[in-house]
């Protein structure tokens, strides 16, 4: 069902003023987490002002280490929902449990599915008996296929609404965080209609990195990016060395269009 040859214009994935695919590139933009509510709200409102299309932030937190700070998770759903009045952007985030629909499904409306989750089949099967969009990223060790197989698994549950993010996968490099597969980006376009997002910040791994790779990215011809940004980075409780200063946003969106257009 994701095979290009079964819809051969391309899907579109559409939430409020964010349309990924058909032409348009979307930029989803906001903290890795969610950590307070004036932490959210103010950036949220950068993210709106410089005219990105959704806001971004976990609830739940797929850490690598237990000790780590795990996301405000049920916590979050009021923030969330004051924030999306208040900005009226949809809103994205990562759901890391079957038992995290309902409560999830409360305050976000693109549900991300995270590369350490890309083959939680149980995950994936619950995910795609819910009608809420899907991002659904590559794992860091997972080829082109496996992925399509991923999404082939939301789009059997009848769930249609589903983008793939790619988000870097492991090499033997190691001087940044991820190898951003921006070939594979080419490649799921010959063989998939469902649109293609980039995620450049968890590649990057250093604020410096994103804004090349953002653009590399539309030029490239993805279909929009995911850009974790944060109003204050030194302060972040997650993935703050990667996290774009909102002050950045509207330089960013102002290079994407040169970018796009060259695409
Ligand atoms: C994230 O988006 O913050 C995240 C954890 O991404 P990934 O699953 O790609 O590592
Ligand atoms: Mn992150």
């Amino acid at each position: 069902k994701a095979a290009r040859a079964s819809a051969p214009r391309g899907t579109t994935l559409r939430v409020g003023p964010l349309t990924v695919g058909g032409g348009e590139f979307a930029v989803i933009a906001g903290p890795c987490s969610v950590e307070s509510r004036d932490q959210l709200l103010t950036t949220a409102r950068a993210v709106h002002r410089a005219g990105a299309h959704a806001l971004r932030g976990g609830m739940f937190k797929p850490r690598t280490s237990p000790y780590s700070f795990q996301g405000l998770g049920a916590e979050a759903v009021d923030l969330v929902v004051e924030t999306k009045e208040v900005t009226g952007l949809p809103f994205v985030s990562e759901i890391v449990d079957v038992r995290d629909v309902e409560v999830m499904a409360e305050c976000v409306d693109v549900l991300q599915i995270g590369a350490r989750n890309m083959q939680n089949y149980a995950l994936l099967r619950e995910v795609g008996m819910t009608r809420i969009p899907v991002l659904l990223k590559r794992g860091l060790a997972a080829t082109v296929d496996e992925t399509l197989l991923a999404a082939e698994y939301l789009l059997d549950g009848g769930n249609d609404q589903v983008a793939i993010c790619e988000r870097g996968i492991r090499t033997f490099e190691n001087s940044y965080r991820f190898t951003l597969d921006l070939a594979a980006v080419a490649v799921f376009r010959e063989r998939t209609h469902l649109p293609i997002v980039v995620d450049p910040s968890h590649a990057a791994g250093q604020t410096g990195r994103v804004m090349p790779l953002a653009l590399a990215a539309a030029a490239g011809g993805a279909d929009g990016i995911i850009v974790e940004s944060h109003c204050d980075p030194a302060t972040a409780k997650c993935d703050g060395n990667q996290a774009l200063p909102t002050g950045d946003l509207p330089e960013l969106m102002r290079r994407l269009e040169y970018a796009v257009s060259a695409a």
